[in-house]
């Protein structure tokens, strides 16, 4: 069997942490949330007081910070500089400032080395907004997932529910909206396809329908 790197981008709300989970689960690979890194750091920037938006200050914090993921039983503990920060990632809050840390070129510059050494021996799963174009360029298969905005707010908006968050839908879509188009407009890796990624439109589709689609591209690869 060959320990391939699969590659998941798209927009917030598509699913892709979850289907990327489940996927990851079923190859027995290991699943690789770069989103978390991102919110690693920029709960780190809030931590320490600096403008989110300011990139020298937040680039002379790098060389301060130490960042590590850990795998466990496929779940994933994330330290900033050895505190276990897990549980505060999914806040709205840190949701908006890692999208603002994450245009910065000294930020994606740091966190790549982090990202390929979890990835270098193959049987991953790697999800984010660059992982086909820009951190695993050469990844065996590449999917790009899309879904309908109203779809993609709604499920947004359940998680964050669930999660204790309380939030009118509007402000969620509002949120959503606001953080796609940063992501898809900034300069430096921006969210866009990759040329030989696969679209897959989760708006009616469930989370084992779209790994079963997924399953049988990658099949064809083992
Ligand atoms: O995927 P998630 O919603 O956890 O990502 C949080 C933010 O981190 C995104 O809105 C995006 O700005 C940023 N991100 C990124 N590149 C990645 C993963 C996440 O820019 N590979």
């Amino acid at each position: 069997m060959r320990r391939l790197i699969v590659a998941i981008d798209g927009p917030a709300g598509v699913g892709k942490s979850t289907v990327a989970r489940l996927l990851a689960s079923r190859l027995g690979y290991l699943y690789l949330d770069t989103g978390a890194l991102y919110r690693a750091m920029a709960w780190a920037v809030i931590e320490s007081g600096r403008d989110l938006a300011d990139a020298e200050a937040v680039a002379a914090l790098l060389p301060t910070l130490s960042l590590q993921m850990q795998f466990h039983q496929g779940t994933a503990t994330v330290l900033v500089n050895g505190k276990d920060v897990t549980g505060d990632l999914r806040t709205p809050a840190v949701s908006a400032a890692a999208s603002v840390v994450s245009a910065i070129h000294a930020v994606r510059v740091w966190l790549l080395p982090i990202q390929r050494q979890i990835g270098q021996d193959g049987a991953v799963v790697a999800e984010g907004r660059d992982m086909g174009t820009k951190v695993f360029p050469a990844a065996d298969v590449k999917f790009f997932l899309e879904a309908d905005p109203t779809v993609r707010a709604q499920r947004r908006h359940r998680e964050l529910v669930a999660a204790g968050h309380f939030r009118v839908l509007e402000e969620t879509t509002a949120d959503l909206a606001g953080r796609d188009k940063r992501d898809r407009s900034r300069s430096i890796a921006p969210l866009v396809p990759a040329e030989d990624a696969r679209f897959i439109d989760t708006s009616r589709l469930s989370v084992s329908e779209v790994v079963d689609q997924m399953m049988v591209v990658i099949a064809a690869r083992l």
